[in-house]
């Protein structure tokens, strides 16, 4: 795979690096092919809309997708809709692995110093954090593996020194 985002249905049209950040101009690299309220497969282009969704940092830098996303509408239904964004989790305007990562420091460091490195809110890191201990604990009760059991405790400590 050749482009920064290492994902080929991603399709990149500009790398910019900034002191701290990069800005990585992006569309979806497949179109869709049928309307998700009627199944329809005869829908036509409706605009676009410009949205940023953060990434894991590359190479120690921010790194924000410029995405310039399609939005659609149902010859059959008439309703219209936003193409769907790969790799994008449902509620929050960042990447899956954005998340895993931001879970993952945050067992380790400060609120306030992931944020800075990854270029959102010190609050976002923290719902982000409280969500995955709400998991560790629920699936703690069962599954009770020693991994589990030592992510639990990590989480337990990182939550008292915060
Ligand atoms: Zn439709």
């Amino acid at each position: 795979m050749n482009n920064i985002l290492n994902w080929p249905d991603y399709k990149v049209l500009q790398v910019s690096e900034l002191e701290h950040d990069y800005q990585v101009r992006a569309e979806v690299a497949e179109a869709p092919t049928h309307c998700p309220h009627c199944n329809h497969s005869e829908i036509v282009g409706f605009g676009r809309r410009d949205e940023v969704i953060m990434d894991t940092p590359v190479n120690g830098k921010r790194t924000g997708i410029m995405l310039n996303r399609r939005r659609y509408r149902c010859q059959s239904c008439r309703k219209t809709f936003m193409e769907p964004v790969p790799h994008k989790d449902d509620k929050r305007r960042m990447t899956h692995r954005l998340i895993k990562y931001i879970e993952r420091e945050s067992l380790q460091r400060t609120f306030l110093g992931v944020a800075e490195d990854v270029g959102v809110h010190e609050k976002t890191v923290r719902n982000i954090f409280n969500d995955y201990c709400e998991r560790l604990e629920n699936l703690g009760l069962s599954n009770s593996t020693p991994g589990t059991r030592r992510l639990l405790r990590l989480a337990a400590a990182a939550k008292r020194n915060k």
